[in-house]
């Protein structure tokens, strides 16, 4: 088992121009991409957009129809599930519910061959890397889903895999371990060095831990980056809808080039703003964050007047939907002090933002 937990290019996964259909229904378009070896690599996105068959072809569970996959450079296509050096952990945990916690842990490496010192000793350390060593000899029924889901992870690491494949492994847990698991899991990669590939529709499960993120929708890879990639530069409307909130305002695009587009906004201005994709003259969308809009008195850069329609106290932040001439508005800002208990519903407020804080789609 590799400890380092060095960085490398090299790649685990490629994923080579991969078509799959179900009857007539295709699921996934010439999908290509690359998992590099040592990251925590996710594949986010709504029902449906088949990230889950992506994870089953790693898998060795689905085959692609046209298309290859590779793995550590070797084609896997061909290869049987029980032959590749891949483990995956289930939503269900999937767990054997008449075997001990050490019993399940052992069953894989003893299908594997390994010594039965070997194998005792395997069981132990993986037991106590995920905080269950004091509980060897219970069933999963007497276990909670927290620790159910930490068994699976131990089991599924133990004969150390090249690649652990995670299929929205935190759905089942309810909130408050689900965010202290994810803590876990990314110490348990970071510590383990093991490529961890994981599916959810939770995009802020995906911004926390991943070290790179696909998007994908409608069977295609929408874009590909880091956490802070996605969120501040999305580059089309897709993904600036699906990760986090956003404002879209439609734009005239009166020059565009290097980056940077000069628009036109609804509310008069001519502004000059980042295009993290080329668009041309013409129709475009803006996308603006709600925590990027400001509002009160003294707001900065751009600034037009809105009504307040609704406000949602939320304690650490307050939400706003604002009406500025017919087009909806959310804004959210910090409750830092209590000056905003002085925006009221029904009362006009200034907004404003920055022009570096907006974005330019193709529309
Ligand atoms: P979810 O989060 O709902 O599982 P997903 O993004 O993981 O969604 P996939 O499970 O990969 O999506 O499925 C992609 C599409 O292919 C879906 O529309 C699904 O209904 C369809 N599909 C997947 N497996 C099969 C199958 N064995 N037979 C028929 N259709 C399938």
């Amino acid at each position: 088992q590799r400890e380092d937990n060095q960085m490398s290019q090299q790649n685990a996964v490629e994923v080579i121009d991969v078509s799959k259909s179900f009857g007539e229904y295709q699921a996934l378009r010439s999908v290509s991409f690359d998992i590099r070896e040592n990251e925590f690599f996710t594949m986010l996105g709504p029902s449906g957009c088949g990230k889950t068959t992506l994870l089953r072809m790693m898998a060795g569970f689905e085959a692609p129809d046209t298309g290859s996959l590779r793995l550590h450079d070797r084609d896997i296509v061909d290869i049987p599930p029980h032959k590749r050096r891949v483990n995956t952990v289930f939503q269900s945990y999937a767990l054997f519910p008449h075997m001990t916690l050490e019993q399940n842990v052992a069953f894989g490496l003893e299908n594997l061959g390994w010594e039965k010192a070997r194998i005792k000793a395997r069981v132990g350390e993986m037991l106590e890397r995920v905080h269950m060593d004091q509980f060897t000899k219970r069933k999963p029924a007497q276990l909670s889903g927290g620790q159910r889901q930490r068994v699976a992870l131990a089991r599924a690491l133990a004969p150390g895999p090249e690649v652990l494949l995670l299929d929205e492994p935190l759905s089942a847990l309810d909130l408050k371990l689900r965010q202290a698991m994810r803590d876990e899991l990314r110490s348990l990669q970071r510590d383990t060095g093991i490529t961890f590939v994981f599916v959810t529709h939770d995009q802020e499960e995906a911004l926390d831990m991943s070290d790179r993120i696909a998007v994908l929708g409608s069977g295609q890879v929408q874009q590909i980056g880091t956490p802070s990639q996605i969120y501040e530069e999305p580059v089309n409307r897709f993904v600036a809808d699906f990760v986090g909130e956003t404002n879209f305002f439609d734009v005239d695009v009166l020059e565009a080039g290097d980056h940077k587009a000069k628009v036109r906004t609804p509310f008069g201005q001519v502004i000059e703003i980042p295009a993290p994709v080329d668009v041309s003259k013409g129709k475009a969308t803006l996308s603006i964050r709600p925590e990027k809009l400001n509002l009160g008195d003294q707001v900065q850069g751009i600034d037009f007047t809105a009504e307040v329609r609704h406000k949602h106290y939320l304690g650490g932040y307050t939400h706003y939907v604002l009406d500025a001439s017919g087009t909806e508005i959310r804004a959210s800002r910090r409750n830092a002090s209590r000056e905003g208990d002085t925006i009221s519903v029904g009362s006009q407020v200034h907004v404003g933002f920055v022009e570096k804080s907006a974005r330019v789609l193709a529309s």
